[in-house]
């Protein structure tokens, strides 16, 4: 494809494959900017609300590393258990278009931020699902442990943001979609010049909840040991450097009780 072949406009996405256009979901998408968010607020890296009677997580892999200050030099580190960081903390009044399980309004996210040697990228992310007027009744942690000097790679740590999510319209990644669909759409892109225009995407490529994954490579969807193909729930890119990664991706299945989860990571 020409380097200077045109980009389609999502207008002429709808009038060339309309069945394309019709696969967009409506995301909430977060709109980090950094700040000093509260423990009752929405927020990316901000300091969240913790159970008091709930230990904090650590990660107690054994094949830790992280560059250091000096990017030139991998340092190998093995410090034993490291507190794993805060990443997201969602109050189900702020993303009105997420489905939250019954009973709970308050949805975090926390992961390792060191390298491990397996996986290159922020491993081992828990996910929490809580009522929040639950944890206040019950009181808080006091202290939340911060990882120390060495105990984590500043690029997988988010800098404290308050977020103002609002709602779009995302299509999913052109990757995402099944080979053969691709192969019969593609003809449509033909221009009357010849050659063709780029494969279109009407993927928001943000910080977000629901909608589509913002892969960066290929799309690799989990499915749940009932079968089907987990649902989006969040993806986490951008916003933070996170390394040689991509985008960190939750999915989860709401078929089955006690909504089992997972998650993938790309690199760029
Ligand atoms: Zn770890
Ligand atoms: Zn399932």
């Amino acid at each position: 494809m020409p380097a200077d072949a045109p980009e389609l406009s999502v207008k002429d996405l709808r009038t060339l494959i309309p069945e394309y256009a019709d696969l967009a979901r409506q995301a909430v998408l977060l709109n980090p900017e950094p700040g000093d968010p509260g423990v009752r607020e929405s927020s990316l890296g901000g300091a969240p609300l913790w159970p008091a009677d709930e230990p904090w997580p650590y990660c107690a892999q054994e094949d830790h590393w992280t560059y250091g200050s000096d990017p030139r030099n991998r340092t190998e580190f093995l410090p034993g258990a490291v507190p794993m960081v805060p990443i997201l903390q969602l109050f189900a009044r702020d993303v009105p278009g997420l489905e939250f399980p019954e009973g709970k309004d308050l949805l975090q996210v926390v992961w390792c931020a060191l390298i491990h040697e397996q996986d290159s990228g922020p491993v081992e992310p828990r996910l929490y699902w809580r009522d929040e007027a639950e944890v206040v009744a019950g009181g808080l942690l006091s202290e939340v442990p911060v990882a120390g000097e060495g105990e984590f790679d500043p690029d997988n740590v988010p800098e404290p943001s308050t977020l103002s999510p609002s709602t779009a319209q995302d299509g999913p990644r052109w990757l995402d979609l099944p080979q053969d669909l691709r192969e019969t759409w593609e003809p449509r892109l033909r221009l009357p010049t010849g050659g063709s225009s780029w494969p279109p995407d009407s993927n928001v490529i943000a910080t977000k909840a629901g909608g589509w994954p913002a892969w960066t490579q290929p799309a690799h969807w989990p499915d749940c040991a009932c079968g089907h193909r987990m649902e989006h729930l969040l993806t986490v890119t951008g916003d933070i450097r996170l390394g040689d990664c991509g985008g960190v991706y939750f999915f989860h299945c709401r078929r089955c009780p006690g909504l089992p989860w997972d998650w993938r990571f790309d690199c760029h």
